[in-house]
Formats: structure tokens, sequence, C-alpha cells
């Protein structure tokens, strides 16, 4: 077992949360690598139930070190709120189980406002930010125009940096949106609270981690959101403003030369999408009203409805490929459970023509889904353990499945509890 990375290969919210907080029993360093507050991962254990949004999925395990890599967009302020939030529930977070880069690039507060502001200029073209500041942090992350977690080591030069990049922000504040610009004593109030808070669990995690690969330590990266979102391989321009390949943790985590040997896509056994953008399968009506019910699909962060629709195996296809996934676990099978019939888009339609290629971004907008049914299984699935104990009509859905997308599917989540799985591992498989 080398290194492992736990990606999405749909729209996000697939259970990522659910598989990290499983498979980090056997990983000694969990890490993110990319994205920010603006998704949840939800995990419920025995301590409740919890929608991390930074925090990494490992921070329930005793002994799981979690570091936020230079990749992440680091909001002091909400991770701050985050960590208290499970510190309530009796998880100890310290600067011994939590760590962050001290080249990630920190959110500023500003950021927040310009993501609000823009959304409001763009009206009904909006693009369905979850206005925690993604996209202007990302874009001035490239401009160079944040500020490195490490340098709240240095108070001098921190305090000159952060007032020249107010001077440059403050311009498009009031220019370009009129809106009010930031003061020095805002930002030293940001400082004090909400810096000063998370500062002593900075360090230089890239050290951390190559002395903890060469101990031979077990490495898990943990991904946000899924394939369809990522910013150069996605449904742009309805991305998200990050890599959410497996492809860039090496990067984003802090170790660029690291080889994982492991990629786990995480399938959801039907398709939701959060937001504006297209989404070829989407089902409307009575019929989506029941599946939404049945997954409880609405956002981790905002309580958004979710578009709902049968699984994608045209666009689930491709999220496999993109993300190179060696395995796969297909999560939320149990709700599909009580379905007379259950549709699975095979292929799509475009310009009259059919198709099993993903389309380019432009031609998904007239893209038709092309589906086909299978029949469903009329009993609950979630205390199953074992694959031969499943009915054989999921039996069937399952291996569909995996011959449309030609990746092993390895686990089979039938409910949102850590022990509501069925692990299928390859040599087992039929
Ligand atoms: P993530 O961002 O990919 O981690 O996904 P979310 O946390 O947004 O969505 C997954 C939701 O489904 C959470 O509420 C989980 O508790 C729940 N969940 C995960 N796996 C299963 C499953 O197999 N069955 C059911 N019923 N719920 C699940």
């Amino acid at each position: 077992m080398g290194s492992c990375a736990i990606v999405g290969i749909n729209w996000g919210d697939e259970g990522k949360g659910r598989m990290v907080d499983l498979l980090t029993e056997r990983y000694d360093v969990v890490i993110r690598f990319q994205g920010g507050g603006n998704a949840g991962h939800t995990v419920i254990n025995e301590r409740g139930k919890f929608a991390l949004h930074l925090l990494p999925s490992g921070v329930f395990r005793p002994g799981v070190v979690n570091i936020l890599g230079n990749g992440v967009a680091l909001d002091p302020e909400n991770l701050w709120k985050e960590m208290q939030q499970v510190t309530e529930k009796g998880v100890a977070i310290t600067p011994e189980n939590l760590m962050i880069s001290d080249r990630a690039s920190l959110l500023l507060p500003w950021h927040r406002d310009l993501d609000e502001l823009e959304e409001q200029r763009l009206a009904d073209k909006k693009f369905g930010s979850t206005k925690q500041g993604i996209a202007p942090f990302y874009s001035d992350k490239y401009q160079k125009k944040t500020i490195l977690a490490g340098e709240l080591f240095y108070p001098e030069e921190l305090r000159s940096h952060l007032r020249e990049l107010m001077t440059w922000k403050n311009l498009t504040l009031e220019k370009v949106y009129g809106a009010e610009p930031y003061t020095e004593e805002k930002l030293e109030k940001w400082l004090t609270e909400s810096c000063e808070r998370i500062r002593p669990f900075v360090r230089n995690t890239g050290a951390f981690l190559r002395r903890a690969q060469a101990e031979g330590k077990k490495l898990l990266f943990e991904a946000q959101l899924g394939s369809l979102r990522d910013l150069d391989y996605g449904i742009h321009p309805y991305t998200t403003s990050s890599n959410t390949l497996a492809a860039y943790a090496p990067i984003g985590s802090g170790l660029p030369g690291v080889k994982i040997t492991d990629i786990v896509g995480v399938v959801k056994a039907y398709s939701t999408c959060v937001g504006e953008g297209p989404f070829v399968c989407e089902m409307f009506g009575k019929e989506a009203e029941a599946l939404r019910e049945a997954g409880s699909e609405y956002g981790a962060k905002t309580g958004r409805p979710r578009r709902v629709g049968p699984i994608d195996l045209v666009a689930t296809r491709y999220g496999v490929e993109v993300q190179a996934a060696t395995e796969i676990a297909l999560t939320k099978l149990d709700v599909l459970s009580g379905m007379k019939e259950i549709p699975l888009c095979v292929r799509y339609e475009v310009n009259g023509e059919e198709t099993d290629e993903f389309p380019f971004p432009t031609a998904l907008a007239s893209a038709k889904p092309v589906l086909e049914t299978m029949p469903g299984w009329q009993r609950d699935i979630s205390d199953v353990r074992r694959w031969e104990d499943l009915p054989a009509e999921a039996q069937a859905y399952v291996l569909r499945v995996e011959q449309a997308i030609g990746c092993p599917i390895t686990y089979i989540s039938v409910g949102p509890e850590r022990e509501s799985i069925i692990c299928r591992p390859m040599t087992e498989r039929h």
C-alpha cells in the first residue's frame, strides 16, 4: 500500500468525506491540497455529524496528522470557527495533529466581498458562487497579490505587505464596484482576531512531509469537489478556481515529486450538481423531488437544493479518465432502493448524433441524455455488508456501471455511517 488520493469523479458531493473518514484508519497523514471553504465534506462518526469545509477529514482519527497544503485557500477566520465547532464536540485539535503549510496563501477579507459584489453585478448571469471568496482568492494568488501563512512570523514585513495590497485592492473596491474601502484598523482586527489564532499551527509542512515519506509513513491526499469542477478539465466556466484532480495533489500538498499509487475515485450511484451550468442528465418534477428527498440532496455549505439525475456514464467515464482513478467507491446505492426501474444516462445526443465522448463545454448546453433503464430492487440494502448479500438487481447495476466506466468498483457504500460499506477487493471481484 503506497500513497493514496481520494478524489471526486463528478460534480462534487460524491461522499468523499465518508471515504476519507473510513480509509484514514490505514494512513498516518491526511493532506488537503486544493480548494477552500466553498464546499463541505460530511462525516458521521461516533462523535456526531460534522460538515467539514477546510479541515482534513482525518481530524477524527487519533494519531493521524492533518495537513493543509500550500494549494488550499486558507481562510483564517472560517478555519478558526470550524476548529471551534469540532473542538466543542470533544475532538482535540493541536499543532501535533493539524499543520498548516507556511506556503499556503491566505484568503484575505476582501476576497469574500469581491465574490459577493461580482455575483451582484452579474445578476441573472451569475455562476452560482458560494461567495466564500474562492475565485478572487485564486486570481490574486496567481497575480502574487496574497500573503503567505508563513509571513505571520514576520509581523513588520507582514503589515507593510498587507498595506500595499490594501491600497491596490481598494482601487477595485471603490472604483469598479463603488464599495467601502478597507482600512488599516479593519485589517489589524483581522490579524489579531483570526490570524494570530491559527499561527501556532503554521510550519514548514513540506519538510515534515519529506521526513514522513522517508520514514515510510502512509500518506492520504483528500480532494474537494470533483473532476467536472476542475479549472482546466471541467465544465468551464462553471468550474471551481482550483485543480481538483489527483495529478495536482503532489504540487498542492508540498511533496511535488510524490508518486501516488492508489487513486480512489468517488462516484455517487446517481448524479447531483449544485449551482449553475450544464447538467445534461438533469431530471425534473416529481421523480427528481423524490430522489432529492431520498438522498437528502441539499448543499452542505449553502443548504441549496441540489439538481439531481440518473447516473451519467458519459461524464463519469470522462471523470475517471482525467483522474486516472485506479479504483472506485460507489456511494449512496441505498438511496436507489425501492425504485421500480432505475434510469441510467448511457450516451449523449449532440447535434442529432449519439456519442460516448464527453463534449467540449460549449457543446454541453445542447447535449441531450440517452437513457436506458434497469430493474430496481424492492428492499432496503442499508444493512448489507457483503457483495453476495446484495440483491441480484443491485449487483447487476453495479456491474453495469463498472463496465461502462472502465474502472473496478471496490467499495459500495450503503449508508452514511462509517460501517455502512461493502468492501469488494479487486481479487474477489466476480
Ligand atoms: P463530499 O463533499 O464528497 O464529502 O460529499 P457530501 O458530504 O456533500 O455528501 C455526501 C452526503 O451523503 C453526506 O451527507 C453523507 O453523510 C451522505 N452519504 C455518504 N455516503 C452515503 C451512503 O452510502 N448512503 C447514504 N444514504 N448517505 C451517504
